[in-house]
């Protein structure tokens, strides 16, 4: 089952990058490109009637399986950043982290008013990065579709956030 042979793949690094965290690591994952397919496949299938114009990734890893999804399903990829990184106009989203915050960032033009989009992530921690993520796209009048992520730490409880949103959440690994 692919669930269990992502767990088996997928490395713990404890306390990176900071003490108390425990890493996923998905990079055993990208070294094989049969397992990288059946990934996307399985994205595929559990999409299931969910309509999408565009798939939003946000870097860094959501630009992995974001893009190879989007290349699949023939459907536009659209980059949403970390601040100061995209070279044309943007909009942007600051978020609170447990020290500090955040902020992500997006084209102004990334897609028109209406556009249903599939954000996806590598992996769903608290929900404070998809969350912004989610009022960046209906800033610019999009509207979430649903979510894809490779992992979810469910233990954590953040689904909940994102069914304000969207109620569509696939996750591989949880
Ligand atoms: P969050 O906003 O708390 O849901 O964190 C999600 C973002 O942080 C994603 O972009 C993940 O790539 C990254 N992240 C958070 N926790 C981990 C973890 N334990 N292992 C790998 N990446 C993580």
């Amino acid at each position: 089952m692919l669930e269990a042979h992502l767990k088996e793949i997928i490395r713990d690094i404890p306390d990176f990058p900071q003490p108390g965290i425990i890493f996923k690591d998905i990079t055993p994952v990208l070294k094989d490109q049969a397992l990288c397919s059946q990934i996307v496949d399985a994205f595929v299938d559990r999409l299931g009637h969910m309509e999408i114009d565009v798939i939003a990734g946000i870097e860094s890893r959501g630009f992995l399986f974001g893009m190879m999804l989007a290349n699949r399903l023939n459907v536009p990829f659209i980059p949403i950043r970390k601040q100061g990184k995209l070279p044309f106009k943007t909009i942007s989203e600051s978020y609170k982290l447990e020290y500090g915050q955040a902020t992500i960032e997006v084209h102004e033009d990334a897609f028109p008013a209406g556009t249903k989009v599939l954000l996806h992530d590598d992996l769903l921690a608290t929900g404070g990065t998809v969350v912004a993520a989610s009022k960046l796209i209906q800033k610019l009048g999009g509207t979430i579709a649903g979510y894809s992520f490779v992992i979810s730490l469910d233990f954590l409880n953040s689904q909940g956030r994102l069914t304000r949103f969207s109620e569509d959440i696939i996750s591989l690994v949880r």
